[in-house]
Parts: structure tokens; sequence; C-alpha cells
């Protein structure tokens, strides 16, 4: 499972399925440079996981000591 607190930005837990970035390393265009930005289906993979993982109330959060799993943190009152 992958661990969204690990890396500097929770997108970076998943692997792309558009340009086959592992986990932990940065989008590319096909011409090798790194992206600017990681590609829609990386993210939407990402935020697939993380609702699958933590439920869909939850959210991250970035605390001054990286990043944090509120298992409440998208409930509305
Ligand atoms: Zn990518």
């Amino acid at each position: 499972m992958p661990d969204f607190t690990e890396y500097n930005h929770p997108v970076l837990a998943v692997a792309c399925p558009t340009c086959r970035a592992a986990a932990g390393a940065w989008c590319h265009c096909p011409s090798g440079h790194r992206a600017a930005d990681f590609h829609a289906a990386r993210r939407a993979e990402a935020d697939r996981q993380f609702i699958a993982q933590h439920g869909d109330l939850a959210a991250i959060i970035h605390a001054a000591s990286g990043w944090l799993i509120d298992p409440r943190g998208r409930a509305r009152d």
C-alpha cells in the first residue's frame, strides 16, 4: 500500500500510469525532461488509492513536521 506521507508530495506515493514514473520519482515528459507537474492520471490514481486506504472523509495536511493524515479532514458539520 502506498504511504502518502513518505515523500515530498503525496502524489509521489503512487507510480504514474502515463509516463511510468515509479513511486518516489517525478513525472517526466516523452523527451525525458522532468515534467512541470504530475500527470492528471497520476493525481487521479493517488486520489483513488488515498480514499481506498483512508476513507473519503480523510484529508492530507502539510504540517511543519511533514505530511499528516487527518481521518476526518473532509468531514463537514
Ligand atoms: Zn507521469
